[in-house]
């Protein structure tokens, strides 16, 4: 049994009618509670709930302060490779885009590591396109001992994998694995997902299993909003959560807000998501689960991010480039979407620390909640 199975029993027309259906009396007493039940998320997620956004926000920033302290972890995506064996109808990278690719070689790699240590970070996303042949097991193989040297805590957002190879991965340094359903609306799935193993819906669904399984310290999740109802996804995504807290109690989990963005290859946004409904669902996200590490990356403005940092977020990303090689070596041609907020890490790191957030240049949800004590 995974979450597969669970997923096949929820109805997504019925999630979207109860999401519909929240009154302002729902939304109220969702607020009021002290936990929160998936239930009183559809109400926070939900149109009524548009008129509470002030303190939904307030309370939010509470909870996450008492948790987290006045903290947020910066990482830095390393893009190891545009190539990709997949048709993503909203993805730059995809393989029938004609794109310049590129891999980054060992000696590649390093000078990324060490552009990347000059400005600080020592919490490092790997990113490659799913590529089996040229970026698969083999390839990681040999880039994670390069990379781990410069990491204090090292994520990855690749292609779904083997429960075994996941396994192989932690004992190379792996902490934490990325891996977004993009929605779990099956037909749009379908839609959206053109060509390669990425059609397979279920083996994606179930990687956060195998990544339980595997004993990965974190799994990140997230939906692409914009895909398809944001409501309806988020709260499948919610579901998703529930279970995997359940099954797989030992690891810790994040969320993240990939927001469709302008690409090469045309720009599919069929529901498209305001600013503030974006803050609601931040806030929504962090009154249901006070644990939860909520992310946030430089797809989103500048203004909406030294918003959004006040309201749940607990790492960010900052400087990023998206194109492999770009730390060290800016080519314009080989990103995989345009970043909005371009501020340098130290502006963002400076900006945020006059509003009261210290930055800390590696994963900081492990602290203790003493921190909480400012
Ligand atoms: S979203 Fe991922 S799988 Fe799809 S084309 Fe882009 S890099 Fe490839």
């Amino acid at each position: 049994m995974s979450f597969y199975h669970y997923w096949q029993q929820l109805d997504w027309e019925q999630l979207g009618q109860r999401i519909h259906a929240a009154t302002p009396a729902d939304v109220e007493r969702a607020l009021s509670r002290p936990r929160r039940t998936l239930e009183d998320f559809a109400a926070l997620i939900s149109p009524a709930a548009e008129a509470y956004l002030s303190p939904m926000a307030a309370e939010a920033e509470r909870l996450t302060r008492q948790r987290f302290g006045h903290v947020v972890g910066f990482y830095l995506p390393l893009y190891l490779t545009n190539l990709c064996a997949n048709d993503c109808s909203y993805c730059g990278f995809s393989m029938s885009n004609r794109i310049k690719r590129k891999v980054l070689d060992d000696a590649e790699v390093i000078a990324e590591c060490e552009a990347i240590r000059a400005l600080g970070f020592e919490s490092l996303l790997l990113v490659t396109g799913e590529h089996e042949t040229k970026a698969g097991m083999e390839y990681f193989r040999r880039m994670l001992p390069l990379v781990k040297p410069y990491a204090a805590y090292l994520s990855m957002e690749v292609q779904p994998l083997a429960t075994e190879s996941y396994q192989e991965l932690v004992t190379l340094g792996l902490d934490a694995v990325m891996v977004y359903q993009e929605t779990y609306h099956a037909a749009s799935y379908a839609r959206h997902h053109l060509r390669g193993r990425k059609q397979d819906m279920r083996w994606r669904m179930e990687t956060p299993d195998r990544l339980g399984a595997a004993g990965v310290d974190k799994i990140g999740l997230g939906v692409l909003l914009g895909l398809e109802d944001w409501r309806c996804d988020s709260l499948m995504l919610a579901h998703h959560l529930s279970y995997l807290r359940q099954r797989w109690w030992q690891s810790r989990y994040s969320i993240s807000f990939p927001r469709l963005r302008p690409c090469t290859g045309g720009n599919i946004v069929k529901h498209p998501m305001s600013d503030r409904q974006l803050i609601q669902l931040i806030s929504a996200w962090r009154l249901l689960d006070p644990e939860v590490e909520l992310s946030l990356s430089t797809r989103e403005s500048e203004a909406f991010r030294d918003g959004a940092i006040r309201c749940g977020i607990t790492q960010a990303s900052a400087g990023s480039s998206t194109q492999p090689g770009g730390y060290a070596n800016r080519q314009p041609e080989l990103e995989q979407f345009a970043i909005h907020d371009a501020r340098s890490a130290a502006e963002v790191a400076s900006r945020w620390q006059a509003q009261g957030i210290d930055v800390v240049w590696h994963d900081a949800s492990s602290r203790p909640s003493s921190l909480s004590c400012r």
